[in-house]
């Protein structure tokens, strides 16, 4: 369903991603992992143009784009077909969580706002948020605050979430309610790319972790094959830290 073809990016020179080739199933749940300053976040904002690549293809279903010659509408189709969850959540200080969810219905879709605001009601349900619909967010936790960041991802109804260690900001209580937030869209087989250091989340969740370095994909497989047998020694190298 996706579909990276050799991806380059460059900054001042340095090709901080160096060749990505890269397919996702629908429904597939992959994890990317690898040491900092590696191209982990900027792969991930490639894929919507947060950050413009410098070579390569990005197919997402229908829709291929040649990265050095983008036109302005693909990069905007592209950019709904994936929705991106940040590690600082991003959300809109001077809105309520219910209104964060709605905006991009309302501006980006162009839903009319009861309706809208009917669909972020239903998913601030689902994601056990129906009381905070009013509350802005400074006056939520962390936890809930990313779950708001997911909850917008959700509404997107995007082929793809990227989400960039969305638990990296958490104080450590409110960790296990945002993973299991998004071990619920895992079982509903939400497609999602996500970079963590998470690694039980990894283990748990993923059907393909991915473990990068140097701008590169150096190995990936299942998590039993990866994190038990991992072959190249970087792998090998990187999971002695972390693990
Ligand atoms: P981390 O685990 O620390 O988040 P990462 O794997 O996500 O690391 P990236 O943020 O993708 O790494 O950065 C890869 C490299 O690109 C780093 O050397 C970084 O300094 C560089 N880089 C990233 N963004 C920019 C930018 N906007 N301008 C210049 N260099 C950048
Ligand atoms: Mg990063």
């Amino acid at each position: 369903m996706i579909n990276v073809r050799h991806l380059i990016k460059r900054f001042d020179g340095n090709a901080v991603l160096d060749g990505i080739d890269l397919s996702i199933e629908q429904g597939e749940i992959i994890v990317v992992i690898g040491p900092s300053g590696t191209g982990k976040s900027t792969l991930l904002r490639c894929l919507n143009f947060l950050e413009k690549p410098d070579e390569g293809h990005i197919t997402i279903g229908d829709l291929s784009v040649d990265a050095a010659h983008a036109r302005r509408d693909e990069i905007l189709a592209l950019r709904r077909r994936t929705a991106f969850v940040f590690q600082n959540y991003a959300l809109f200080a001077n809105k309520t969580a219910l209104e964060n969810i709605a905006e991009g219905l309302i501006v980006v879709n162009r839903w009319p706002k009861k309706i809208a605001h009917s669909r972020a009601h239903e998913i601030l349900t689902s994601i056990g948020l129906a009381d905070k619909a009013d509350a802005y967010p400074a006056s939520l936790s962390g936890g809930q605050q990313q779950r708001v960041g997911i909850g917008r991802a959700m509404a997107a109804q995007a082929d793809v979430i990227l989400f960039d260690e969305p638990t990296s900001s958490l104080d450590p209580e409110w960790v296990e309610e945002v993973l299991a937030l998004m071990k619920q869209l895992a079982t509903e087989r939400q497609t999602m790319l996500v970079v963590t250091h998470e690694m039980s989340f990894a283990q748990d969740v993923a059907d393909r972790v991915i473990f990068m370095e140097g701008g590169r994909i150096v190995e990936q497989g299942p998590p039993s094959q990866l994190f038990q047998a991992p072959e190249d020694p970087r792998t090998r190298d990187f999971l002695r830290k972390v693990l």
